[in-house]
């Protein structure tokens, strides 16, 4: 992976409602400022291992098969 994963669409990714530290992560028990696997690349010098993509809801699911939504 050459790029910091986008937390926003992985299962371990949570906000917080703490305005001063929005962003958490499941995985590594962090809450941050910055997306979490942005503060990962800063703290290791790697991007972050262990992304899983969340499940596509109902609706997206939907939208691949080319349907439309009522
Ligand atoms: S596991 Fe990685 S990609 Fe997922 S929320 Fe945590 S830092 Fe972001």
């Amino acid at each position: 992976m050459n790029k910091a994963p986008d937390c926003r669409t992985c299962i371990f990714f949570k906000i917080t409602g703490d305005p001063s530290l929005p962003y958490a992560c499941l995985q590594f028990e962090i809450k941050s400022a910055r997306y979490p696997s942005q503060e990962v690349f800063l703290a290791t010098g790697h991007h972050c291992p262990v992304y899983q993509r969340k499940p596509a809801r109902k609706s997206e699911r939907e939208l691949d098969k080319g349907g439309w939504l009522a």
